[in-house]
């Protein structure tokens, strides 16, 4: 069961496709509905962002695609490949780096990705164990025992370690989570070698700054459901978004065609409004032609959003619905 099977055909357009995705924990008779619903599709090429709060179900999906977590109800195909209907092939399509390190201390990293090749029943002569100490960084390390590398190293020997059947999609459960900066600034330059050289990285995070980052795609969970997708870039030109309030001294009833021209609104008889983007409109224009057109301002106020105010928006309890 390696990845040569699932490349034969050609690569699908969706590394990973999730249809109504359910998962209900049942613990003492009670129910916890971790996943409500959800429905994603992450694109090939993709570094894909799976962003949400503690708890919200990011792990129970990820683990669920893993073949770890058994869902209750709805759909998931890996590379094209049913995780029912063909459970070994869809999980050799894809390679879990857990939130948890669990690393048997007494391997070095060599040996270490020789038995893990080994129970993906990767062939000898096929094995890349070379190959990604190399891509990780822990060529020097290879044949030093796993307790005596620092933390960094020992996340890039999980990364190496899910990667050694060569899976074409690689999920990362929370890389940076307690990390410091410096190694989480590594760990983000692997994640990019990674999928500069062709893998699909699906990473979860509750980092918004590392979301943003990162990802070409983000999606946002919460409390189990999905409140959002997008590529970053319009989640970020939505956040490149400025609220300018003008409040005059006389109210009018209509404003000069000149100032609706420049896309001014009237709000209020005594309120001008204008949503621009800081990053290109120049606010003084927009005075000097309020003041142009006879309109004296007694206040201006201006608001701002981010990245962490539409978060917030979109992950506060009660919104989802
Ligand atoms: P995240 O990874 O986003 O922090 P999780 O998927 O770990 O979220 O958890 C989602 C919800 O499911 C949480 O409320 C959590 O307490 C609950 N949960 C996770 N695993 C189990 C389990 N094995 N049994 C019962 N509840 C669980
Ligand atoms: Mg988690």
């Amino acid at each position: 069961m390696t990845s040569r099977k699932t490349s034969a055909s050609a690569p699908p357009d969706l590394a990973v496709e999730i249809k109504a995705l359910t998962k209900i924990y049942s613990a003492n008779g009670q129910g916890k509905r971790a996943l409500d619903g959800i429905d994603l599709s992450i694109p090939r090429g993709a570094i894909f962002g799976l962003l949400g709060p503690n708890g919200a179900g990011k792990s129970t999906l990820i683990n669920i695609l893993a073949g770890l977590v058994i869902k209750t109800a709805g759909h998931a195909r890996i590379w094209g490949i049913d995780i029912d209907g063909d459970p070994r092939n869809a999980r050799a399509a894809i390679g879990v780096v857990p939130q948890e390190l669990n690393l048997d201390s007494f391997f070095t990293p060599r040996e270490l990705l020789d038995v893990q090749a080994g129970l993906y029943g990767v062939p000898k002569a096929e094995r890349r164990t070379g190959e990604l100490l190399e891509l990780m960084s822990l060529t020097e390390k290879a044949d030093a025992l796993a307790r005596t590398l620092s933390g960094g190293m020992r996340r890039r020997l999980m990364m190496a370690k899910a990667m050694v059947h060569s899976p074409p999609v690689l999920v990362l459960d929370e890389p940076t989570a307690g990390v410091d900066v410096e190694l989480r600034l590594q760990l983000w330059s692997t994640v990019r070698a990674l999928a500069a050289a062709g893998t699909t990285v699906l990473l979860t995070t509750h980092y918004l700054e590392e979301a943003e980052e990162l990802c070409r795609t983000i999606a946002i969970i919460d409390e189990g459901r999905l409140v959002a997708c997008d590529e970053t870039q319009a989640l970020v030109r939505k956040v490149d978004e400025k609220k300018l309030s003008l409040t005059l001294i006389a109210p009018v009833t209509e404003l000069p065609a000149a100032l609706r021209a420049m896309g001014l609104a009237l709000e209020a008889p005594d309120r001008i409004v204008f949503h621009y983007k800081p990053s290109r409109a120049q606010v003084g224009e927009v005075l000097a032609a309020v003041a142009a057109a006879g309109l004296a301002i007694r206040d201006v106020s201006s608001e701002e959003t981010d990245l962490e105010d539409i978060f917030l928006r979109l992950t506060r309890s009660g919104t989802a619905s």
